[in-house]
């Protein structure tokens, strides 16, 4: 299992590489963002842990430009801001999880875990609910016959609504399953996902899927 580090703090790249290897993981990393999407593109890497501000190419364009190129490796963004802003943006960008600086290696780990854990997942069987089509292997979407152009996030979320139909589907839920933690602003995140979903999936069809079970969350069925 080879993981890419995008680093420019040598400090961190390190203290990352050091721990990563002690759990048996092949690192290789990266000072700037121009050498890191280079090496993510040429490398197969079952994870990339990025950080935002970097020489040359900042994390959230790196991103971007493999999210382009349909490479769906997934990416770890670490980040010195905490805001509601920022975490949209990166999320928005393309990224599966962040990690706000300075964190605990055991932190960074239980992440890279968790998002190692769930590419294991989404290798699979195409799912189906009513007119809705999503193969977990390409991360492609259709209604009826039109594909859906989705963020990595907001497939992350229909997935996990289609994986639970007919249910509801508290924001605590979600943000464990889709987000893998919890915290206050997060309710704000999912409404948010929520309305981009809604607006790709649901706005041009005539039968709505995607509801809100008001006061609880949200419920993928046929009405
Ligand atoms: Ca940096």
């Amino acid at each position: 299992m080879k993981i890419l580090v995008i680093e420019d703090e040598k400090k961190v790249a390190n203290f990352i590489k050091r721990g990563l290897e002690e759990e048996k993981f092949e690192v290789d990393t990266a000072n700037d963002g121009e050498t890191g999407l280079q090496m993510a593109i040429e490398g197969s890497y079952c994870l990339v842990i990025l950080d935002v501000m970097l020489p040359k190419r900042d994390g959230m364009s790196v991103v971007r430009e493999l999210r382009s190129r349909k490479m769906m490796v997934p990416v770890l963004m670490l980040t010195a801001k905490d805001s509601l802003d920022d975490i949209v943006a990166g999320l928005n960008s393309g990224s599966d999880d962040y990690l706000t600086k300075p964190f605990a290696f055991a932190e960074l780990l239980a992440r890279v875990r968790a998002l190692l854990r769930r590419t294991e997942l989404e290798r699979g069987a195409e799912i189906r609910f009513a007119d809705l089509r999503l193969d977990p292997v390409t991360h492609k979407v259709w209604r009826k016959d039109k594909e859906i152009d989705l963020t990595a996030k907001e497939y992350a979320l229909l997935e996990f609504f289609m994986r639970n139909p007919n249910q509801v589907l508290t924001r605590t839920t979600i943000a464990e399953n889709v987000w893998d933690y919890v915290f206050d602003s997060f309710t704000n995140i999912i409404d948010v996902y929520v309305n981009y979903l809604r607006k790709k999936v649901d706005r041009d069809a005539d039968k709505k899927l995607i509801h809100t079970a008001r006061g609880l969350g949200y419920i993928l069925k046929e009405e």
